[in-house]
């Protein structure tokens, strides 16, 4: 069957695979001088966000994505204080983090300032904790802030950026992890998003390679459903500055205040649960 112009596909040649969203219109297009951005308003999945042709975001499955890049971390931390979200210029991750109450301070380093005025305009929802007085937005190449941030002044990083390619390829390699390390509290961690088990698994692998070459002393998958990604699974990587057990801060009433659609406690558990091609894979 083929698809016409109703229809948004981003087809991934690598993988021989490709996703379809049925749409209403385009209902915006413009090129940054980092990427091509696209809003699109679909049939059944609110507004899609689309960067290079990559899907982004969508109103409809979202809550999978930045639920899952935030809460397992955050209370994996003993005390996550300092926060920092690298990318995730649609602003819902940031939403995420600020729900939680021990966390004094979350900086979101966005390079593409446009990808945040779109989704001011086309996803407020994800943009409601933006004037928390606990908030930064500062615009600007994670790369960059990452190299000259103050040692041992964070507590969790957040990697919440598009594919390892254009702006983002940095933030996929062993220089960039060094300067996370060295940023990062004792009992510090980061999470990135690590991309589809089941596609991705030699850049994971390779992921997790350069933490622990950069110097990480434990590295573990999480991994979670996202309807819009390359086949609908996908994967955050979290690495230790600490080896041990992560901390599992579940108090079910402090949960119930998250007010989330997917997260939840039994969920927090499944999602480090290691399928056994990825044990294999990883050599765990
Ligand atoms: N959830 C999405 C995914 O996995 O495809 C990512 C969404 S978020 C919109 C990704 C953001 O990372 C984009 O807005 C992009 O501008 C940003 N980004 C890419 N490279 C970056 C860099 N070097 N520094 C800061 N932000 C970057």
């Amino acid at each position: 069957m083929s698809l016409d112009n109703t229809w948004f596909t981003e087809p991934m040649d690598k993988t021989g695979t490709a996703f379809s969203l049925k749409l209403g219109e385009r209902v915006h297009a413009e090129q940054t001088p980092y990427q091509k951005i696209e809003i699109y308003r679909t049939e059944t999945f609110g507004h899609l966000m689309v960067i290079d042709g990559c899907t982004m975001v969508s109103t409809r499955d979202n809550f999978l994505y930045h639920e899952m890049m935030s809460h397992p971390a955050l209370y994996s931390h003993p005390n996550p204080r300092d926060v920092v979200v690298v990318g995730g210029g649609d602003c819902g991750t940031l939403r995420e983090v600020l729900k939680h109450g021990e966390v004094q301070h979350a900086t979101q380093v966005e390079i593409d300032e446009r990808v945040t005025r779109l989704a001011e305009q086309y996803f407020p929802e994800l943009c409601v904790a933006n004037g928390d007085p606990r908030a930064t937005l500062f615009f600007g190449d994670g790369i960059a802030w990452m190299k000259e941030a103050a040692p041992e002044s964070l507590d969790l990083i957040i990697i919440d950026s598009t594919d390892p390619v254009g702006p983002a390829e940095g933030l996929f390699g062993k220089k960039f992890y060094v300067d996370c390390l060295k940023a990062l509290r004792p009992g510090g961690m980061l999470v990135q998003q690590s991309e589809s088990p089941l596609l991705h698994i030699d850049l994971i692998v390779e992921m997790h390679k350069a933490m622990h070459d950069a110097g990480f002393a434990q590295t573990r998958l999480l991994h979670f459903p996202q309807v819009i990604y390359p086949s609908g699974w996908w994967s955050g990587s979290i690495a230790q500055k600490t080896a041990g057990p992560l901390a599992e801060r579940l108090d079910p009433a402090t949960l119930q205040t998250l007010d989330t659609q997917y997260y939840n406690a039994e969920i927090h558990r499944a999602a480090f649960a290691v399928p056994n091609f990825v044990k294999r894979a990883l050599g765990v």
